[in-house]
């Protein structure tokens, strides 16, 4: 595992940059890991799959010690950086096909998640504007209110509570008449993902030692031991949890099997009162879009906008400071073109994150080799996905058995092998050009 690829995510992520600066101060252990740290189990990448794990395999195992790392401060990955949807209901190729009894499977494990993510919350007073807001997925052309149809006789099939809005109700809600009409589900919380990470780093368990910006240079098994190496000690541990996401193929697994794909959003700073009241919407929605490659939006309890679109192949795993200016243009474009009446409210941050897909839309689960653990891939909805894959891989690692962990492992597969560079790269890009040309009515 020579030059492993690191994390080096841009430094303007909008969700970090507005925590309180005691959220964004290190919550560490004071010094690096030096020597060899010996631990029951490591848990590398402090992301969404990585954090619920921790938190499980903490409360699993009370007298044992969990060591937690990542190569950023935790909350600078892709799970602070996202649009703060924790999705109840199948998304895209989850939603279609005929095997109802596997949606169910998905949206009782998402549900799981967000019952257990709220727990949490509720328990620590975690201040992450959690809200039962729902989610608005919203068609602007005739072709987004195809997909939109499509979607509502697929939640009709499985008795999923919902409402049409047409163009006047949304306008009363997210202030813009850009929308024809969108598609209300309730099941959806909304949150500010960098907050919620960090608060629940700031909640683990005191057997969790936490070491942040400590990248794992090399995992390799040695006489039955993980031994873990950092840039000045290692860590020994009896059990690997890989909470790691696309760099997983980094440990040498899932190799050619993950897209990396990035996508990007901008956030407002706060809209004055006066603003507010030219807007004419309300605080504290969220819409995603009726065709995929269309615009995401949020406002914030603090009345930020939020737009986020564009997406690009990135083999290194990361975006360059032109691309981004690129974008953040668009970004303006974007909003202007919704709201005319706030041309004058400018966008203080625009970040990129990185996830990755599946050709096949499949997100692995289970057990890489003896006591290595991973689940990875989770197709850009892996807020609930991912805790939930967290929390139920502390339990198998633990020896537990139970009918959610089987369902997971029902919907979970193989991330399907994807043909070699530049064929790849060539292929990617000719497809997410066509998608975007496809749903440029959509953004
Ligand atoms: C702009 C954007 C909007 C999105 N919106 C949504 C949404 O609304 N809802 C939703 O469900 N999903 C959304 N997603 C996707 C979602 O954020 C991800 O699926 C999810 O955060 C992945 O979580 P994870 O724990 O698997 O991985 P990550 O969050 O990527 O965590 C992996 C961690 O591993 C660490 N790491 C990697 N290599 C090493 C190493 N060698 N040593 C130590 N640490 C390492 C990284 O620093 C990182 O913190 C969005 C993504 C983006 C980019």
């Amino acid at each position: 595992m020579n030059n492993i690829k690191l994390p080096a995510d841009d430094n303007s992520c909008g969700w970090f940059e507005i925590l309180s600066p005691e959220y964004q101060q290190h919550m560490s252990e004071p010094n690096p890991i030096s020597g060899v740290e010996k631990t029951d189990w490591l848990v590398i990448g402090g992301g969404f799959v990585g954090m619920s794990a921790t938190h499980r395999l903490a409360e699993l195992n009370p007298e044992q010690r969990i060591v937690l790392v990542d190569a950023q401060k935790i909350g600078h990955g892709t799970s602070g950086r996202n649009s703060g949807f924790v999705i109840d209901l199948p998304h895209k190729s989850d939603l279609v096909g005929d095997d109802i009894e596997r949606k169910r499977k998905v949206i009782e494990l998402n549900r799981a998640a967000i019952q257990y993510l709220e727990d949490k919350i509720m328990r620590h007073g975690i201040e992450c504007q959690w809200s039962h807001a729902g989610k608005l997925q919203g068609a602007v052309s005739e072709r987004g209110v195809k997909f939109l149809e499509h979607f509502q006789r697929l939640l009709k099939e499985l008795g999923e509570p919902h409402e049409m809005l047409d163009q006047a109700s949304l306008r009363k809600v997210v202030g813009t008449q850009y929308y024809q009409q969108a598609l209300y589900t309730p099941g959806c919380p909304l949150m500010q993902p960098a907050a919620l990470i960090r608060g629940l780093l700031a909640h683990v368990p005191e057997n969790v030692s936490v070491w942040e910006e400590t990248p794992i240079l090399n995992l390799e098994r040695r006489n039955g031991t993980w031994v873990a190496q950092t840039a000045n000690g290692q860590v020994h541990a009896k059990n690997v949890i890989l909470g790691t996401n696309i760099y997983t193929e980094q440990f040498g697994h899932m190799k050619s099997r993950m897209l990396p794909i990035m996508t990007f959003a901008s956030m407002t700073r706060p809209l004055t009162d006066e603003e507010f009241s030219a807007y004419g919407g309300t605080a504290d929605w969220g819409l995603t879009p009726a065709d995929h490659a269309g615009t995401t939006l949020r406002m914030t309890q603090d009345r930020r906008l939020v737009v986020r679109n564009q997406y690009r192949f990135v083999p290194n795993y990361n975006s360059d400071l032109a691309t981004r200016e690129k974008i953040h243009v668009m970004h303006r474009e974007s909003l202007e073109a919704r709201y005319p009446m706030l041309k004058a409210v400018t966008f203080e941050h625009t970040w990129g994150g990185v996830l990755s897909l599946s050709s096949n839309s499949q997100a692995f689960f289970g057990e890489l080799e003896p006591g290595l653990f991973s689940s990875c891939c989770h197709n850009g909805v892996g807020v609930a996905r991912g805790t939930i894959s967290g929390k139920l891989l502390a339990e198998m690692a633990s020896g537990g058995d139970s009918k959610l962990q089987q369902n997971m492992q029902a919907v979970s597969g193989m991330p399907a092998r994807l043909p070699p560079e530049p064929f790849l790269g060539i292929g990617v890009r000719a497809r997410m050009a066509f998608a975007k040309w496809q749903s440029r009515s959509e953004v």
